[in-house]
């Protein structure tokens, strides 16, 4: 995994890298500050059938470490433009889905290089964008690219999946296909606003489908950015069409349009549930798939390396100031090392840096918007109400310059009970909340009493436990004495990423060998010479 960074070739996972490398990125990514600064302001139009399209007004896309700071302006896309979105993507299917299965992995492996080749400019962009930090962006754009070179490795491995089956007499050819399905609208979130665009919309266009992109009103730049590496890469007009605007419009005409046949969304439980239950209401099935929120637990025995568990979970709860659907939020740690483990954890909590999340040292940028500020506010006046204690943590920041911003502290909140809200609900904010256990049984059961399952850590040093967890922990994703993230970091290729109940509706992985084919329907072609 780990290669120079001067290497074109180089990879930076969230959890692999070494100084050198370290000291190359920092350079590579000072520069890129220097060449992105002079292009703020700039006016975004859609892009249908290969045109630039205006929309009905524009919206201003601020960034959250400072709102001064305008990005770029934004279509307000209508309703009827993402009908002509949907019309362009039609058009476009069938010379794309008749073309051979290895051109479109030719086409779709010049866009994961596009994307490599812009890595130092996107990953400023996205800390601008999103308020993620250095490594935090370099990760996801490095990650865009993986998930797309991963699928097309799969169609590959897999000969397009065209697959000769078993015969019944000696005059009988039996082919099993699969075929894309037509037009798939992706929809994606502000948190991975580059992985989690070009991942869905890489798997879809390798399997032969076009596309209608929106991404989330926070973090348009980057949809357009997809959209500027796609033409780059040499995707043909009307293949991948992006359309900006709120949920509301352009979103809900995604749904409801029947020109749609498929749905890759990723986001909250509440819009995903909602996308679900408009597709009850449609006259024939259609797939869709959600990857949803998480409330995700770390567990720490008795046994734990507790340097290993509090530095694990310190990452996975704080980074990206909590606003990963795979945050650690909540831990049950067992009562004999509960003081042991706590003192840790809040001390390494301590030496977070908050601040601009562009300058080299900071690890802790602003939350999304005011909307995510008012969440912490809320949840931490609720938590004190209860009996909560804070054992660190708790307060907005408004000095100069971060009260231009969307500042709060880490918070580790301690002392409510188990059954508060709080254990349940995800906030996407920096706030995990502490709970002790008397055995690991009793962790667990905690663990599986949440609606949602995406990801769960585990921290001991007995193998029983480990198979224990392993076994019971009903979550898509589960790793034991992770010191890079107790509950983050999934990788392309090395952890399919994806929920189990509240948490995802498809039950396959992102980057795993199960995904790439959701977006393809399985045809059976029988032959009697
Ligand atoms: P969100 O509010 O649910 O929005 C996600 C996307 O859905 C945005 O593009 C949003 O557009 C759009 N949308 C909203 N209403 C819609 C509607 N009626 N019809 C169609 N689309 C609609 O989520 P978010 O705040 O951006 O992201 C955070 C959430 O994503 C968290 O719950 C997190 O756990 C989850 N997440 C899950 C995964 C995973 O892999 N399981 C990964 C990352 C994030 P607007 O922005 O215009 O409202
Ligand atoms: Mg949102």
């Amino acid at each position: 995994m780990e290669r120079d960074a001067k290497n074109a070739d180089v990879k930076i996972t969230y959890a692999t890298m070494s100084a050198d490398q370290m000291e190359d990125l920092h350079r590579a990514i000072d520069r890129a500050i220097e060449e992105v600064g002079p292009q703020f302001g700039k006016a975004y139009p859609m892009h249908i059938a290969g045109r630039a399209v205006e929309g009905r007004g524009t919206f201003d896309d601020t960034s959250p470490i400072d709102t001064r700071l305008l990005l770029g302006r934004f279509q307000k896309g209508t309703r009827d433009q993402a009908g002509e979105a949907i019309a362009a993507a039609r058009s476009a299917f069938p010379a794309w889905a008749a073309r051979p299965w290895r051109d479109r992995v030719d086409v779709l492996e010049k866009l994961a290089g596009t994307i490599r080749k812009h890595r130092w400019e996107l990953s400023v962009w996205m800390g601008y964008e999103a308020g993620k930090n250095r490594l935090e962006c370099v990760g996801d754009v490095e990650e865009s690219a993986d998930l797309i070179t991963y699928y097309c490795d799969q169609i590959r491995k897999n000969g397009g999946f065209v697959k000769s089956m078993e015969a019944l007499g000696p005059n009988e050819q039996n082919l099993s296909v699969m075929r894309p399905y037509g037009v798939w609208a992706v929809i994606s979130p502000f948190n991975f606003p580059l992985a989690l665009a070009a991942g869905p919309a890489g798997g879809a266009l390798v399997a032969g489908n076009t596309v209608v992109f929106k991404p989330a009103t926070d973090t348009p730049l980057l949809g357009l950015k997809l959209y500027e590496m796609t033409v780059e890469a040499g995707l043909p007009p009307g293949v991948f069409n992006v359309v900006t605007g709120s949920g509301s419009t352009v979103g809900q005409e995604l749904i409801e349009n029947p020109a749609v046949d498929g749905i890759v969304f990723t986001g909250s439980k509440d819009v995903g549930m909602h996308l679900l239950r408009e597709n009850a209401k449609r006259p024939a099935p259609r797939p869709v798939i959600t990857e949803m929120g998480g409330k995700n637990p770390a567990i720490v025995t008795r046994s734990a390396n507790l340097e290993k568990a509090s530095d694990g979970v310190m990452r996975s709860a704080f980074g990206a100031q909590g606003q990963k659907c795979s945050a650690c939020s909540r831990v049950y740690v067992s009562r004999e090392v509960r003081q042991q483990f706590v003192d840790l954890f809040v001390e390494k909590t301590r030496t977070i840096k908050v601040g601009n999340p562009l300058d080299r040292d900071v690890w802790l940028g602003p939350l999304i918007n005011e909307a995510a500020v008012r969440t912490y506010e809320r949840a931490i006046a609720q938590a004190k109400q209860d009996g909560g204690r804070m054992l660190i943590g708790g307060r907005r920041l408004t000095d100069e310059p971060l009260n231009h911003g969307y500042f709060v502290e880490p918070t580790v909140i301690d002392g409510l009970p188990r059954e508060h809200p709080l254990f349940y609900e995800e906030l996407f904010v920096p706030i995990t909340v502490v709970a002790d256990v008397a055995s690991l049984d009793e962790a667990i059961e905690l663990t599986n009493r949440s609606e949602y399952g995406l990801t769960a850590g585990i921290f001991s040093e007995d193998d029983r436990d480990l198979a224990e967890f392993f076994g019971r922990v009903n979550a898509g994703v589960l790793y034991a004495n992770r010191r890079a993230g107790a509950t983050t970091g999934a990788w392309p290729g090395i952890n399919s990423f994806g929920g189990w109940k509240a948490s995802g509706s498809s039950g396959r992985g992102t980057g795993g060998p199960y995904y790439v084919q959701q977006f393809m329907r399985e045809q059976s072609r029988v032959r009697i010479r």
